[in-house]
Parts: C-alpha cells; structure tokens; sequence
C-alpha cells in the first residue's frame, strides 16, 4: 500500500504532514498542502539531487496464471507471467533481426493487408537538419520535423479539459510506486510499453492491465522509427505486440512512435499491424504538450524546467477548446516522483477540475477497444480498413492538403540508417529543447542498466 509519509523524498516536509493525519483520499488534496508549506525550490532539490533510493513498491506477482480480467468483456485468462522465457525472444534493446520466421510471417500479414505504403526511403541520423528533402516533402507529412498530424493521428482528447494521461518506456523500477499512487488516486492512464522492458518485467505489466489501465505499444528496442527499413518496422511492432499478448492474453491496438518520429510510410505500417498511431499534443511550434521530463536524468533539463513546462501546459490546457494529452515517463526514479509529487497533484487541485483518463477512454470509446481479442470492432475498427492515410494536415497552423503517394510493398526496403537523430520539438515555454531523438546506444546503455538493476549510476 502507497503512503506518501513512507516515501524516501519526503522526509523533510514530515513534520508539517503529520497533522492531520492523512488519510488516502486526502492524497490528491495533500500534495498542494506540501507545495505551499515546502518551498518549490527545496521541492526541486529533493527530486533533482539524484537522491538514491530503491522503489517503495517492487515488482510483483499478485495474479495466478487463468485469473480472468472480469473487468474487460471477452478478455482472456492472464497468461502465467513466470513462464516468459526470453530466450524465446530477440535480444533486448536492439532492433530484431528481420530474418526470422516470426517476422517473415508479420511481413506477409502486412501484405495482405493491400495497405498501400508509401515509397520513402528512412530518414538518415541528425534528425531534422540532416534530412532538408523528407522534412520538406510534405506527402511524407513527418511529424517529428515540422508537426505534420496525419487525420487518423490521435494528437489530443475531444472533450475540453480532459487529460489523456499517459506513461511511457515501462515499465521499469519505480512504475510499481506510480501504480500505488494512481490507484489511491483513483486515476487510470495509458502505458505505452517497450517490448523489452515487458521481458523485463512482466509481472508489472500484468499489474498495470488488471488494474484496468490500457496498455499500448511503444517498440521492442525504441527507436526513431523513421530510420528504419519496412521490415524492421514490422519486426520493432511485432515483437512488442507478441510480447504484450503473451504476458497479458491481449494485443494492443494503440501504439506511440518514440520521440514522436512517425511519418506516412510508418503510420501505413501500424495500420496495417492494427495499431492507431499516438502521439501527443502540439498546438504550435512552441506549445508542444512534453512535459521534458525524460531529460532530468540524464542531465540535459531540470526539474524546474519541467515545472515550467508543466506550468505552460496546465496553462494552454484550460485555453484550448479541447482535450489534451501529455507526454510522460515511468522510466526513471526522477520521472516518476516528478510527476506522484507535483505534476498529479497539481491537477488534481486544478479549480476548475480536469477529467484524467486513459487515451481510450478521453476517445469515448470502451475499454475493451483497446485491445484486439476483445474489440468488436463497432466503434474502434482499427486496421479493417484497406486505405492508407492520403491526408496531410499540418498541425501548426490548421492548413489541410492532399498528396498522393506511391504505393510500395512492405518488403521493399531501402537501406537502414542505424543512427541517431534529433527532433525539431519546441518545449511548452517557447523556447527550442534539445528534447530530440536519444541515440540508440545511450538508450541501450539506460535500458541495460534497468535490466541489470543498476539504475542508480543514472540518478
Ligand atoms: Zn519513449
């Protein structure tokens, strides 16, 4: 059970919480008790100082193999996650080999598909600067250079003052401690799952779908997906897919492109997987809904600068004349506890109150869409439609236009550009980040230091 008074960051402000004596409905309510009594600046140092600490809550197995989801129409027993044998799949962390028979069968379901995918060549390293002809090209409609929204991008929630909560790149160390303080928050949220952080830890995974959060995918190795070939997409999305289905019983039908980086030849891909791209929400250059917080460990932002990001965003979200949903980390300890100790809080307390649900649910549409085995297909048919996405729209100042494109085999590959980019995104505050597009080798080395518990070298 989460108690905030048991948590290692807050040993200093426990003085002036222990009258009254909080009681877990008062946790939403309490946390702006502790920003007012506990100057933001010592707040900060506490969350920013790197403090080592282990989760509160660890990694557990608290289902039985066959436990039925009574939650979740026509969902399957929950596999037994104790007999996930990695082996059994591609090494962690590393874009899979296209060879195999999994993904040789994965390419021909694409195929069958009739999805017409677009014949662009992957974007090469550097990102935006480094590749003037794709970020100009706009039938490519590349969301990470420019801000290009395809029409079936989910972007933000239709509903003004709904929150799309979501967390991505788990789950790791510190998502048990996330999950307490969601459930006493009575709070639902989207996780958007790295395929090999579920070979990690697929008891967490379990422990996030049956307490009724959706689970959608995020890649097996998280990689900017624009640089990889048509068969490495397909192979990043459906290992994730498997892996997902063989902790859970069920498939994903949502999944988010790392850093953002998603095109038109992408998004035919994941449709044709079945999968609904997401993204987050941008209303301009400068107004982008990343809160930054991935950066703290590593160093390259604050945690003030994310406060400030926070600030901004709060700020647009109760202007705009919909919903909106944010991008959020449960891989770090800093993530985690930036968004259990102010983030949450804060909107928890925000007069007039913000609605904060999983992507699926600020869509209006059930639960039981999210997932493949337990969609009806009624309101969520998601890859039932032969279409390729044809329309372009740019994010950034309403203007829609439509190109063709030039249909391509998912097995027509061009050549692979194992490199790292950067993005073009602008942080809520106006001013450009270096928020961008992590190269693969630091986020091995992140992901490695997960598997081998030894994330404390990052903090
Ligand atoms: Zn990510």
């Amino acid at each position: 059970m989460y108690t905030t008074l048991a948590r290692p960051l807050l040993p200093l402000a426990l003085p002036l919480l222990l009258v009254p004596q909080p009681s877990p409905r008062l946790l939403p309510a309490r946390a702006p008790l502790l920003r007012v009594l506990l100057p933001l600046p010592s707040l900060l140092v506490l969350i920013a100082s790197g403090m080592s600490s282990a989760p509160t809550v660890a990694a557990s197995t608290t289902f039985a193999s066959g436990t039925t989801p009574t939650f979740l129409p026509n969902a399957p027993p929950l596999p037994n996650a104790l007999s996930l044998n990695p082996a059994n799949y591609p090494p962690l962390d590393k874009t899979p080999p296209v060879d195999s028979p999994e993904v040789q069968q994965w390419i021909k379901e694409v195929n069958a598909t009739g999805i017409q995918i677009p014949d662009f060549a992957p974007t090469v390293a550097g990102g935006c600067p480094t590749n003037p002809d794709a970020v100009n090209d706009q039938s490519r409609c590349w969301w990470t250079c420019g801000g290009c929204a395809a029409p079936d991008d989910i972007e933000q929630c239709p509903d003004k003052m709904t929150w799309g909560l979501t967390y991505d790149d788990g789950p790791a160390l510190y998502t048990g401690d996330l999950l307490a303080y969601l459930d006493q928050a009575n709070l639902k949220a989207t996780f958007f799952v790295v395929g090999s952080r579920a070979i990690s830890y697929p008891a967490l995974l379990q422990e996030e779908y049956m307490a009724q959060h959706q689970i959608a995918v995020h890649t097996w190795s998280h990689p900017p997906m624009t640089t990889l070939t048509n068969e490495q997409i397909i192979a990043e999305l459906g290992w994730t897919k498997k892996v997902i289905k063989d902790v859970l019983g069920v498939t994903p039908t949502f999944w988010r492109p790392p850093y953002g980086d998603v095109d038109n030849r992408v998004r035919a891909i994941a449709k044709a997987m079945g999968l609904q791209t997401s993204i987050w929400t941008r209303i301009s250059p400068e107004a982008t809904f990343d809160t930054g917080d991935f950066d703290i460990a590593g160093g390259q932002t604050t945690s003030t600068q994310v406060l400030n990001n926070w600030e901004n965003i709060i700020g647009n979200a109760t202007t705009i004349d919909h919903g909106f949903i944010v991008l959020e980390h449960d891989l770090f300890q800093q993530t985690v506890d930036i968004a259990m100790d102010y983030i949450l809080p804060d909107a928890l307390a925000h007069q007039p109150p913000f609605k904060i649900e999983p992507i699926i649910s600020c869509l209006n549409k059930p639960l039981q869409d999210a997932y493949i085995e337990t969609n009806d297909n009624s309101s969520n048919p998601i890859g039932m439609s032969s279409a390729a996405p044809t329309g372009v729209s740019s994010a950034s100042d309403g203007a829609h236009t439509t190109s063709p494109q030039t249909g391509a085999s998912a097995t027509g590959s061009a050549s692979s550009a194992e490199a790292s980019g950067n993005s073009s995104g602008a942080s809520a505050n106006g001013k450009n980040s270096a928020m961008g597009i992590a190269a693969p080798s630091s986020m091995g080395a992140i992901a490695l230091a997960l598997v081998s518990g030894v994330v404390a070298l990052f903090l």
